[in-house]
């Protein structure tokens, strides 16, 4: 019997969590930020208002944070993580704080984490647990371990480099105790040697016989191939079970500037299509013949999604393998999530929470994400306005 394709035009499964009054708060919310000069001037003018102490947070709080936040806290998400079940769909909570600057910060963040994973620990309806690295760890660290490469770390950053490792030993060792699969997500080229050399420890160590922990490759790298190939490659050799997440990237403007400025060839594909194709091909690889390797596809595009559905029915998986994930943010894509569960596969939402004030960079990355291009409206705003008129019977 061959498996079912999810049908992702159909709203009606898509927005069935959703009351009219929320669709309609999501739909008022992706209008705005359609709107190109509001995104880009938002940023500037919420970090300064905030700065003079304007009453801005509950704004925030009731449009882009109730859209793509699971909550304040720990204890507000228990609530989305419910009622994603309902519709089939798992929760991946991520403690959304980006970019600590002090130790005692890298160890609260920490903290948080490993509450996150005891909290969840019998709650079958959140199964991972995510972390950043750069909230475990000072950027320039990350950057000069990267640079020099870890068996050479400069004798001033070993204690450091090592309380670094023993953070993100401890998290994986614990949550996989609880039962807990372990997500560790992609940053800036320029640290992600350092990322990546961690996670890959860390699988090396835990996926010996199923997979544990997942390392993250962004597919709008030049080079993201290449170490699809290489990561399958070192885990065959070496006898442990790879697994990806997969990912197109969310950094490519930062990259590019980087690049432009510091003049070295940009490390991200020229355009969209070769960014695609290359998402693509990893599909092929992690899913194709003779591959062992665990997939969690973190990606909004349909046609991607589909093709990981086509592959997964032409090697004989079944929906419901635990090979194959699919991930969307809280918020966005709807119409993937809820119809990949409707048809039986492992679907799941990233459910960022935290301080207003600490998960503003990921609002404005899910604003600029949604902002019209090249005047069309975005995709979540015209499958909202399909399931409005559907609602309405127009
Ligand atoms: C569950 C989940 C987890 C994620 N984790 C991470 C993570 O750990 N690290 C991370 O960096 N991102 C992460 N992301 C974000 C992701 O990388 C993408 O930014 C986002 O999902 C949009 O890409 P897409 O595959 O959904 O689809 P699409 O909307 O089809 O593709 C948009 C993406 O294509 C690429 N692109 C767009 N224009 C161009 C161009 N001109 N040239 C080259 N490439 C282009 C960019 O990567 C852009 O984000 C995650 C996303 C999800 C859903």
């Amino acid at each position: 019997m061959s498996n079912p394709v999810p049908d992702f035009q159909n709203t009606e499964i898509a927005f069935k969590h959703l009351k009219d009054s929320d669709l309609y708060r999501a739909w008022s919310l992706f209008r705005a930020i359609n709107i190109k000069p509001f995104v880009t001037m938002g940023p500037a003018l919420v970090t300064g208002a905030l700065k003079l102490r304007l009453p801005v947070k509950g704004l925030i709080k009731s449009t882009v944070f109730r859209q793509f936040c699971g909550g304040e806290d720990l204890e507000s998400c228990e609530d989305t993580v419910r009622h994603l079940m309902l519709g089939g769909v798992y929760s991946i909570l991520d403690y959304g704080v980006e970019g600590e600057k002090s130790e005692a910060g890298f160890d609260a963040a920490m903290a948080e984490v490993l509450r996150t994973v005891s909290a969840m620990k019998s709650n079958s309806g959140a199964p991972f647990c995510v972390f950043k690295l750069t909230a475990l760890a000072r950027f320039e660290l990350l950057e000069a371990v990267s640079t020099s490469g870890t068996s050479t770390v400069h004798a001033t950053l070993t204690a450091e480099w090592g309380r670094v490792v023993a953070r993100v030993a401890k998290i994986c060792d614990t949550a996989i105790t609880a039962g807990k699969l372990v997500m560790i997500d992609a940053e800036e080229t320029w640290i992600q040697p350092a990322i990546d050399h961690l996670a890959i420890t860390m699988a090396r160590e835990h996926n010996k016989k199923t997979a544990k922990v997942y390392t993250t490759i962004q597919m709008y790298r030049v080079n993201g191939l290449r170490d699809v190939n290489a990561l399958l490659d070192q885990a065959r050799t070496e006898g442990w079970i790879p697994a990806i997440k997969l990912v197109r990237g969310a950094y490519m403007e930062i990259e590019r500037e980087r690049a432009r400025e510091m003049s070295y060839p940009s490390p991200i594909h020229p355009d969209k299509t070769a960014t695609d194709i290359a998402y693509n091909e990893a599909l092929k690889k992690i899913l194709g013949p003779g591959s062992t390797a665990f997939l969690c596809a973190g990606t909004h595009n349909a046609d991607s999604s589909l093709l990981a559905v086509d592959l997964a029915e032409a090697y004989e998986l079944p929906p419901a393998s635990p090979r194959m994930w699919f991930a969307q943010l809280l918020g966005m894509s709807d119409n993937l999530t809820f119809n990949l569960a409707h048809s039986g596969y492992l679907a799941a939402k990233y459910v960022p929470y935290g301080p207003i004030g600490a998960v503003l960079p990921y609002l404005f990355r899910r604003a600029r994400e949604n902002t019209s291009i090249a005047g069309q409206s975005s995709r979540e705003l015209l499958l909202i306005e399909r399931e409005l008129r559907r609602r309405s019977g127009r």
